[in-house]
Formats: structure tokens, sequence, C-alpha cells
């Protein structure tokens, strides 16, 4: 049995249930055969058996009172993964279906993630299984105070830095930001996705979604070709769907489909314009159904379903984990589809990345492909260090160029390591290599 292999049976024995935990740590250790072939020193470190153990995990009570005056109880989460290249640093997802290996996988993938991005971050996530769904404002505050009122003992701008993801956006972050502030009488750079009147980083919204197309368009350009007409299927109708429409649109693709736990969208004339703007305020402000996209514009919807039925050039699942199975890349490959590039984290199973690789579908893995939120979130921290604030222009030149990095750098990797082509394999492994060198550098911690 190979190190790999064995390093993770342990994870296996160790982390009963994780299931999502496993489907990550599983296709980072089967990139990372050839290199631990060639660098004997990571198994003479124990590199890998003590990246895919978290330095901490902390879960806590969330008590809070609902509109009613009834006491709501959540469970909260905070893994702190990794911090051989900096600060931990990963989202907050508030979502029904939050558990511990949903953190401890995103966690885990974010390590890479970071790395990737050459900033100066370590990995982390946390969260809660409170759903903002159906919650008033007030709600939605009380419950992020509370979370709060544990969560800023164990973070600071030099020791954690949390940010957005599922369920956590500019409303819940600023309500988080005052908590803290007020707790511990400091404003730093605890949180990123902070509002931009009060230490935000322009492009910060926009980040994930645009790098999600930055790097789409590096794979494109591999291909000879770019977005100009192409059609583009879109998963999700959230921050990463929002913003990737609005670049894929800004480069001369069409945005077809766009989707929400409820079902898919389908509007052959594309999501521009003044419907942009429209699925904006439904989304951000409105917070109602994409449903109602498809009633105010007459186009089809289908509920209790995900859009890669639809015949796309290029796809861009940006709604959630394992949401494109095997059987819908098959349709997507028949259908001509000749890349995908993942918004959201580990969106396709690992079947449905397999079918893509095989049939040479260029394929952008989430850690590199949605690298571009964290990165930015990394500039976010660079401001508020130096109490500056970049112009929109700056914070995307940065953007854009750190996605052109990543593309290069795990295009690179996967050659040098004998996959060719193979960004999954290419990301892990130039992912991996910086944090594990780290590790050794810093001895046995
Ligand atoms: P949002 O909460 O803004 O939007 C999430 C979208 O995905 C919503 O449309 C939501 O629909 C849909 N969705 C969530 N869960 C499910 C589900 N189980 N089934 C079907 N649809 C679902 O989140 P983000 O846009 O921020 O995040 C989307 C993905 O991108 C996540 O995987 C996240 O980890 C990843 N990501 C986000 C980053 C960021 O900067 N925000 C950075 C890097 C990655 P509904 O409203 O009905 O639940």
């Amino acid at each position: 049995m190979s190190l790999t292999d064995q390093i993770y049976d342990q994870v296996l024995q160790r982390n009963p249930g994780e299931k999502e935990f496993h489907q990550a740590v599983k296709e980072v250790l089967d990139s990372l055969a050839p290199v631990v072939e060639k660098h004997p020193e990571f198994a003479k470190h124990k590199v890998i058996e003590r990246i895919v153990e978290p330095e901490r995990q902390i879960m806590f009570r969330v008590p809070w009172v609902d509109d009613n005056g009834g006491v709501q109880v959540n469970r909260g989460f905070r893994i702190e993964f990794n911090s051989a290249l900096g600060p931990y640093k990963g989202g907050l997802r508030f979502h029904p279906s939050v558990y511990l290996g949903i953190i401890k996988f995103l966690g885990f993938e974010q390590i890479f993630k970071n790395s990737l991005t050459g900033t100066p971050i370590g990995g982390g996530k946390g969260g809660s299984d409170f759903d903002p769904k159906g919650k008033s404002d007030n709600e939605v505050m009380r419950f992020c105070q509370s979370f709060m009122g544990e969560l800023y003992r164990h973070i600071g701008a030099d020791t954690d830095v949390p940010a957005g993801d599922i369920g956590v956006g500019g409303r819940e972050i600023g309500y988080m930001f005052g908590q803290y502030k007020k707790i511990t009488n400091r404003f730093e750079g605890v949180l990123t996705g902070k509002g931009l009147n009060w230490g935000g980083s322009l492009v910060r919204p926009e980040a994930t979604g645009y790098g999600a197309v930055y790097f789409a368009e590096e794979m494109l350009k591999v291909r000879g070709t770019d977005f100009n007409g192409k059609t583009v299927a879109v998963s999700g109708s959230g921050n990463v769907a929002q913003f990737a429409t609005q670049k894929v649109n800004q480069l001369g693709g069409k945005v077809v489909t766009l989707s929400d736990s409820g079902g898919f969208i389908y509007d052959p004339d594309g999501v521009v314009g003044e419907k942009w703007e429209y699925v904006m305020e439904l989304k951000n402000v409105k917070r109602g159904r994409i449903s109602e996209y498809a009633e105010k514009y007459g186009c089809d919807y289908y509920p209790g379903k995900r859009p890669w039925e639809i015949k796309c050039d290029v796809a861009l699942p940006s709604a959630t984990q394992n949401e494109l199975d095997g059987n819908e890349a098959k349709v997507l490959i028949d259908n001509g589809c000749i890349a995908v590039s993942e918004g959201a984290n580990m969106p396709c199973t690992p079947e449905a990345a397999d079918l893509f690789v095989e049939n040479k579908v260029s394929f952008g893995p989430g850690k590199a492909a949605n690298a571009g939120g964290v990165a930015t979130s990394a500039l976010e921290m660079s401001q508020n260090s130096q109490r500056l604030a970049w112009t929109f222009e700056e914070v995307d030149e940065k953007l854009h160029n750190i996605m052109i990095n990543i593309h290069k750098n795990s295009r690179d990797a996967a050659a040098k390591y004998g996959a060719p082509d193979n960004l999954i394999v290419g990301a892990n492994v130039a992912g991996f290599l910086k944090v594990a060198q780290a590790m050794i550098d810093q001895g046995v911690v």
C-alpha cells in the first residue's frame, strides 16, 4: 500500500462519518503520490500526516432569541487548519447542512487554495447550521452577535481572519464586525468582505465570480479561443454566480441559466442588462427565489432540477458541493461543453471531474478557479494594515494577475509531475509544495 493510501485510511478511521472531508482529502492525496516519490523529506517529516490534521478545531453553542421571544440553539464551528503560510483565513458558512465534515472539507481545501494565491495566508473555515433564509434582519443580527460572542476570542487580524461564504454576505459580516468591535474595543481587519465605507476593499464582492471567469478565460486561451459568443451555464444565483455572470457579459459571452435550491431558469437571450440588475435586487435586497425571474421575464423554470442539461460551451458551477455528478458531466460533454471552471467549492463529484479530464474538457478545480475571493480578501488585509484604499482598477488588475499566475503555476506543476493539462493535479501539487516546505522549515509544531 502506498504512503498516501495508508494516510487516507488513517483519515477515514480518525474522522468517521465526515464524507465531504474524506472526499477532499482523497482528491489531494491521489495527486501527491509522485511528489512524495520525488521528495523523501516530506515522508521523513511526516508532512502529509500533519497536514490532514487541523491545528485546532473549535465547536460552540450559539443561543439566540427569535422574534417571538423563543430561545433557539445552533452550533458554531471554526477549524483553524494550517498556519504555515500566515494567519488562518477562510469564510464562514451559515447553512442548515453545516456540520463538522463540511467545515473540515472547506478548511482543508482552503490550505492549498490560499497557498496558490501567492499571498501570506494560512487555511481555516467556519460557520454554523443556522439558516438565514426566512429570518428577519433582527433575528440575523441577534444570531450573528451571539456567534461572535464566542468566536471573538479565537480570531484577530494577525491570528485568524474569517470572511463570507454561503449564507454570509455583507449584512452578516457587518453585524459580526460590530459585535467584535464592541467586545474587544478594537477596530481592526479581523474580517474581510467588510462594507466599503468601513474598511472593505473594492472588488471583494465581485472577486470570486470574476476570478472564476478570469481562470476560465486562461483555459480558453490555451485552446486558442475566448468568451466572445460563448454560451455559458451558471448554477447558483448568490454572490459567486452574480458576478461570474457580470464578467461573462463583459467578455462577450451569454449566461443562459441561473439556479437556487428550488430549481433553475433558462433564458436563451441571456441574463444581461436590466435582467442582471433584477437578479441583484431579487437576491440581495428582496431575498426572493430565482423562479420569480422566470415569472417576470417569461422564460422557462425547471423546479427541482439543475442546469446541466442545457447546451453550453462553458459551465460555471457556482452553488455548492457535489452539485454536478457523473451523469450530468456526460450530458455536458455530449453537448459540446469545452471548459468547466468551479466557482463553488468541490461542486463536481469525483466521477464528474474525472470524466472532464478524460474527455479533454478544460477543467479548473475550485481551489484554483475560485481562489480570487480569498486572494482579494488578502488584498483587503493589506489595505487595512496600511490604512489605505486602492482603486477598483488597481484591485481588479491585481486579482486578474493572481488568477493568471494560479493558472500558469497549476499548469506548470501538472506538466512537471507527469500529468500535463490536468489542473486538478497541478493545483494540488503547486498548493501543497509551498505549505509543505514551510512546515519543514518551521519544525515539528
Ligand atoms: P451565496 O449564499 O451567496 O449563494 C449560494 C447559492 O447557491 C444560492 O443561489 C443558493 O440557493 C445555492 N445553494 C446553496 N446550497 C445549495 C444546495 N444545497 N442546493 C442547491 N443550491 C444551493 O453563496 P456564495 O455565492 O458565496 O457561495 C457559492 C459557492 O462558492 C460555495 O460553494 C462557496 O463555498 C463558494 N465560494 C464562495 C466564495 C465567496 O467569496 N463568496 C469564495 C470561494 C468559494 P438558495 O438561496 O436557494 O440556498
